[in-house]
C-alpha cells in the first residue's frame, strides 16, 4: 500500500483538557464539584478555569511555566488541574505534608512562576518562602507570586501576599481561549516523587501520557458514567491517580473533602450517594477503625481502588464485607499513576470470600495503555518464569512512562535500561499472568540464602485479630545473616488496653501460618510506625532501629 499522506488538517493533539470542555458541553447543568455548601455545574467549572487561565495570563504566565499549588482537597486543587494547562503552563501540586525546606527545594528546581497556598498552608508556605528567599539572595531563583487559596465556604481573610484566588476567577476572562496544545507531548504537570528511598525527584508528566492513562485507569477500573467519587486520596498525589481529569471524563461529581477523618468520610459516601473512591490501604484503617458515633450504613456498594502500598488480603476482606467493593491497583509516580489494575474476572465471583481476597491482594495486570510490563531477572535481564515464585524485577515502558526526570539526565538513565524503566520493585509473575509484588528490592530479607518477602509475612501478621498495622524488615542474625523482625501496632481490648497481646503469641500465630524461616524472630511492639510524607511506612528506620536488636 502506498503511504498515505499525513493529513495535518485532521490532526488534534491528545490532552486532558479535551475533558473538561465536553462535559461543559454534555453534562453542563450536572453538579461538578460538592464541598460543604458549595457547589458547582460542569458549565461553571468551565468558566471558573477560563477566568482563573486568563488571569495567569495576566501575571505573565508563558508556555511552560511552572505554577506549584500547595493545597488539600479543596474546590480550587480541582480547578487547577484543567486552567493551568489552559494557560499553556505545567502544574506542580506539593505533598502538603512536606516540611518548608523540602518545599522551598521544589519551588527553586521546578522555578515556579506562581505558587498558590491554600490558607491553612500559610505558616508552612511562609517559611518555605523565606528560605527560597535567602538563597534567591545567592542568586538561585527569583521568588514566585503568591497566591492565597481562602475557604470558598468560611473565608478566614488571610493572606500572604496582595493576589486571592477568587479575586482571580472573578477578574478572568470568561471568553479566554485557552493556550492550543499543539504537540501532546509537551509537559502538563510535574510530580515531585515523595523520596521514600532517594532524594526526590521531579517526574514530567505528558498531555498524551495523561490523556491515556486516564482513559486506561476509567476502563481498567469500568467506571461507568455519572459517577459520584470521593476525594479521600491527595489531588497532589499523581494528580489523584489522573481521576482530576478521570471524573470530568465521565462527567461526574468530585465531593471535595479538607481532611479525609473517618466522620468527613462516612457522611459525605451517605449524603452524596458516592459510588466511587481511591485511597492508600492505610484509610482503610481509618475506615475500620470508626468509632461508632462516626460510622454511617454503606447502604449502596462503593468502588474503591486501591493502592501505593500493598493492601494485606486480610484487610480487603474487612472492606469487603462493610460495603466496599475493593479494586487493587499498582503504580508509582513515574508511571502517572497506576500502572497495573487487578481486573477482576466474574468467574472468581463463584470463589470462597477469603480466595477472592488473596486474588485481589494480587497487583494485577498491565493497564491497557502501557505497551508492555515484564518480570525480569535484573543482571540477565530475562523475564522471569510464570510459576509465581521466581522474583524478579518488575520493568514497564509505554506512553505513560515519564519521559525523564527534570533537569536530573544522571538519574534518567539509571532509571531505563534498553527501553525499560526498572521499578525497583520485586515480583513474581503467576501462570494466569497476573503480578504480585513481594517487596521493594531494599526490603526483601535474605536469611541463609532463601529471599523472604516482607509483605507476605506482613499479610500473615494482618490476619490476627489484634494486629493493626505491621511492618518486617531484616535484622541481624548470628547463624542466617538476616531474620525477619516485625514491628507491629495492636487494637485495643474490650478493657481499652493493648498490653496484653504478648511477643510469643504473635511468634506462635506465624509459626502456624509461614514456614519456620520466614517467622520474625523478634516482635516490637509500636505506639505507633513511623510514615512518609504520603503515609507509607518508613521501613528505612525501622531497620535502623532493627540493627541494634538482638536474637532472643
Ligand atoms: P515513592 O516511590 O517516592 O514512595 P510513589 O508514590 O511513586 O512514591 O510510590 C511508588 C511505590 O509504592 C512503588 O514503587 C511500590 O513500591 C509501592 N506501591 C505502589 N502501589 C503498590 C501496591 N499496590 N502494592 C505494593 N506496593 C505498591
Amino acid at each position: 500500500m502506498d503511504c498515505l499522506p499525513k493529513c495535518e488538517a485532521n490532526y488534534a493533539s491528545l490532552t486532558p483538557l479535551t475533558f473538561l470542555k465536553r462535559a461543559a458541553t454534555v453534562y453542563a447543568d450536572r453538579t461538578s464539584v460538592v464541598y460543604d455548601s458549595t457547589r458547582f455545574t460542569w458549565g461553571q467549572t468551565y468558566e471558573r478555569c477560563l477566568r482563573l487561565a486568563s488571569s495567569l495570563r495576566s501575571l505573565n504566565v508563558v508556555k511552560n511555566d511552572v505554577v506549584s499549588v500547595l493545597a488539600p482537597n479543596v474546590p480550587a486543587m480541582y480547578e487547577v488541574h484543567f486552567a493551568v494547562p489552559m494557560a499553556g503552563a505545567v502544574l506542580n501540586t506539593i505533598n502538603t505534608r512536606l516540611n518548608a525546606a523540602n518545599i522551598a527545594t521544589i519551588l527553586s528546581h521546578s522555578g515556579a512562576k506562581v505558587f498558590l497556598v491554600d490558607c491553612e498552608l500559610i505558616p508552612l508556605a511562609r517559611e518555605a518562602l523565606a528560605i527560597l528567599k535567602a538563597a534567591a539572595a545567592t542568586g538561585s531563583h527569583a521568588s514566585p507570586w503568591v497566591v492565597v487559596i481562602d475557604d470558598i465556604n468560611s473565608p478566614t481573610g488571610a493572606r500572604l501576599s496582595e493576589l486571592e484566588y477568587e479575586d482571580l476567577v472573578r477578574r478572568g476572562d470568561p471568553a479566554y481561549v485557552p493556550e492550543e496544545v499543539r504537540d501532546e507531548w509537551d509537559p502538563i504537570a510535574l510530580n515531585y516523587t515523595s523520596g521514600t528511598t532517594s532524594e526526590p525527584k521531579g517526574v514530567v508528566y505528558s498531555h498524551r501520557g495523561a490523556y491515556l492513562s486516564t482513559l486506561s485507569l476509567i476502563l481498567g477500573w469500568e467506571m461507568r458514567s455519572e459517577p459520584v467519587y470521593l476525594w479521600s486520596l491527595p489531588m497532589f498525589h499523581c494528580n489523584g491517580w489522573t481521576f482530576t481529569w478521570g471524573v470530568a471524563a465521565r462527567g461526574g461529581t468530585n465531593v471535595c473533602l479538607r481532611n479525609p477523618t473517618a466522620l468527613d468520610m462516612y457522611r459525605n459516601i451517605a449524603a452524596q450517594g458516592v459510588t466511587h473512591m481511591c485511597c492508600a490501604p492505610i484509610i482503610f484503617n481509618i475506615l475500620l477503625e470508626a468509632k461508632p458515633h462516626e460510622r454511617r450504613k454503606v447502604t449502596a456498594p462503593v468502588e474503591v481502588l486501591t493502592g501505593g502500598a500493598p493492601p494485606p488480603a486480610a484487610l480487603l476482606q474487612k472492606m469487603e464485607s462493610l460495603g466496599f467493593h475493593v479494586t487493587h491497583a499498582y503504580g508509582l509516580t513515574e508511571a502517572t499513576g497506576p500502572a497495573l489494575v487487578c481486573e477482576w474476572q466474574a468467574r472468581w465471583n463463584r470463589l470462597p470470600q477469603a480466595e477472592q481476597a488473596e486474588l485481589k491482594a494480587r497487583q494485577g495486570i498491565s493497564i491497557l495503555t502501557l505497551a508492555d510490563v515484564d518480570v525480569k531477572h535484573s543482571e540477565t535481564m530475562r523475564s522471569v518464569p510464570r510459576d509465581g515464585k521466581t522474583m524478579g524485577e518488575i520493568v514497564l515502558r509505554g506512553s505513560s512512562i515519564m519521559k525523564g526526570y527534570y533537569k536530573d539526565p544522571e538519574a534518567t538513565s539509571k532509571a531505563f535500561r534498553d527501553g525499560w524503566f526498572f521499578t525497583g520493585d520485586v515480583g513474581v509473575v503467576h501462570p494466569d499472568g497476573y503480578m504480585q509484588i513481594k517487596d521493594r528490592s531494599k526490603d526483601v530479607i535474605i536469611s541463609g540464602g532463601e529471599n523472604i518477602s516482607s509483605v507476605e509475612v506482613e499479610s500473615v501478621l494482618y490476619r490476627h485479630p489484634r494486629v493493626l498495622e505491621a511492618a518486617v524488615v531484616a535484622m541481624p542474625h548470628p547463624r542466617w545473616g538476616e531474620s525477619p523482625c516485625a514491628f507491629v501496632t495492636v487494637n485495643k481490648n474490650s478493657a481499652g488496653k493493648t498490653d496484653d497481646v504478648k511477643e510469643a503469641e504473635i511468634i506462635s500465630y506465624c509459626r502456624k501460618n509461614l514456614p519456620h524461616f520466614m517467622v520474625p524472630k523478634k516482635v516490637e511492639f509500636m505506639a505507633e510506625l513511623p510514615k512518609n510524607s504520603t503515609g507509607k511506612i518508613l521501613k528505612a528506620q525501622l531497620r535502623a532501629v532493627a540493627k541494634n536488636l538482638v536474637v532472643s
